[in-house]
């Protein structure tokens, strides 16, 4: 908001938004000053890696380029969750060659010759002879032979080098991990006071999972449950209720089920997500081969292509932004890929019909379904919507308009909090005592930054009386102008 109170922001014409993992790749003010100037729309901080210090000066630098670049970037803390890994082995790393036999131990540390550390308590509880062990994302397959008294004799099915510390997973087995562990804890306390605008919960099984991460969270931060279980799949439903956001997390779901599941349970994902009103997020390998090449392949452009085809709000970078070669380079080809396919969606009529959402029947929901409704039948292509909570700006996004949503709040958290929202630009707004003077504001905006010429038809959204906390309820159609020519 400039000194005078008058909005500021213009939109980037990109509707699905971007998230760009932070990490050594971009370790500097300038480095994530160049991602938010590329086009990166929301900083994922992922505690996996990494250490508070660490994260502390990120959301510094995150926060300081939003402000250099004039639009809100929100921040997503995104917690480990209760990963299983092995411990360390001499000189780093040990070879499991195909065939060969392996004792599974319970531990976290260093483990002697011929075993594997594993930092489960209930190891030799719960795995049964049979089942198989994932280790290093999938690369390296056991099958538990028989339940000794010091550890699960296993055989490797598929060998390889396995590195300290990589991940383990057991797809066959019902685990009794905990939901949050200590270091979540520890961590959403400090996302708590980082001010974190969204938090992801990795490997939630069920609703009463996102529950437990909604109690340790700042009141009001929405939670996106990374779906990378198959039990989450078996629960979606309740998930998709408890929580504000689905992220399709295709690497550990990748593991946990067969590789070429994948396509169309990433579909089912963002159609039951979009259907239930919440944020979807594809993420995962989408430009990977950029980690080490300017380029990236045509499969993986396809790929960012084919799940904004299928409705994703957003699209995420991991190793590409975190430990690649190329971070901004590849944030400017997300955004070239969006771009593109966008454009092409608009004029083959191809953007996502969502029906009223049955889950939310109620006057905000309605107001947005007919603004959108309206916007299409008129061929108008802005949405004014003045928003504290940014729940109208979602209902109206999830209505897949075709032109720009235009949201303006007073609530500095919720404009940062509407840069996830797919074809949302949040512009910061003072309120307004009276429908005219909001009407006002929004037409100043729309006019002086160019994003309306005079005599363009837009539709206002707004909750009448104004700044009672009042749900949407009022949707006016106005002319550019018009008020200025009435007056002379
Ligand atoms: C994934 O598994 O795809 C994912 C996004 O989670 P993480 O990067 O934390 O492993």
């Amino acid at each position: 908001m400039t000194t005078n109170g008058d909005p500021v922001g213009i939109p980037s014409g990109r509707q699905t938004k971007i998230i760009a993992t932070l990490g050594p790749a971009v370790e500097s003010a300038a480095a994530v000053s160049a991602l938010v100037g590329a086009g990166m729309d929301v900083a994922r901080l992922n505690f996996s890696h990494g250490d508070h210090d660490g994260h502390r000066r990120f959301a510094d630098w995150v926060r300081a380029a939003a402000l250099e670049h004039g639009r809100p970037v929100a921040i997503l803390q995104d917690i480990q969750g209760p990963k299983l890994r092995v411990g360390r082995f001499p000189g780093g790393a040990v070879e499991l060659p195909t065939g060969a036999e392996v004792l599974l131990v319970l531990g976290d540390g260093r483990a002697a010759p011929g075993t594997i550390a594993i930092d489960y308590p209930y190891l030799l509880d719960d795995v049964e002879p049979g089942e198989p062990v994932l280790l290093a994302d999938g690369l390296i397959r056991l099958e538990v032979l028989k339940r000794l008294p010091d550890g699960l004799l296993s055989r490797v099915i598929e060998g390889g080098v396995l590195g300290d510390h990589k991940g383990v997973a057991f797809p066959d087995t019902s685990l009794q991990v905990p939901a949050v562990t200590d270091k979540d804890r520890t961590d959403l306390a400090f996302g708590r006071e980082l001010g974190v605008d969204y938090v992801a919960a990795s490997f939630v099984r069920s609703a009463d999972d996102i529950g437990r991460v909604v109690e340790l969270i700042e009141p009001g931060t929405p939670v996106i449950a990374k779906i990378e279980l198959a039990a989450a799949l078996a629960n979606l439903d309740e998930i998709l209720v408890a929580a504000q956001g689905a992220l399709v997390a295709r690497g550990d779901l990748g593991v946990q089920l067969p590789l070429q599941r994948v396509p169309l349970i990433q579909q089912d994902i963002l159609r039951r997500a979009n259907r239930s009103g919440i944020i979807s997020i594809t993420a995962t390998e989408m430009l990977e081969s950029m980690t080490e090449s300017p380029r990236p392949t045509r499969a993986e452009v396809t790929d960012v292509a084919s799940a904004i085809i299928g409705g994703t709000d957003a699209v995420m970078l991991s190793a590409e932004t975190a430990v690649g070669r190329y971070p901004v380079r590849a944030v400017e080809m997300m955004d070239a890929i969006c771009r593109e396919v966008e454009s092409g969606l608009r004029e083959s009529e191809g953007v996502i019909d969502i029906a009223f959402l049955e889950s939310r029947p109620n006057f905000a929901s309605a107001t947005a379904k007919a603004a959108v409704d309206t916007a299409a039948n008129l061929k108008l292509k802005t949405i004014a919507a003045f928003t504290e909570s940014g729940n109208t700006a979602l209902l109206l996004s999830k209505y897949r308009p075709h032109g720009r949503i235009i949201a303006f709040s007073p609530e500095e958290v919720t404009r940062r909090r509407m840069a996830l929202m797919w074809g949302v630009t949040p512009i910061a707004a003072e309120r307004r005592d009276s429908t005219d003077l909001m009407i006002a504001l929004a037409e100043k905006y729309l006019e002086r930054s160019g994003v309306c010429e005079e005599g363009e038809g837009v539709v206002v959204v707004a909750g009448i009386p104004p700044n009672q906390q009042a749900s949407t309820n009022l949707m006016k159609l106005h002319v550019v102008g018009d008020r200025r020519r009435r007056r002379r």
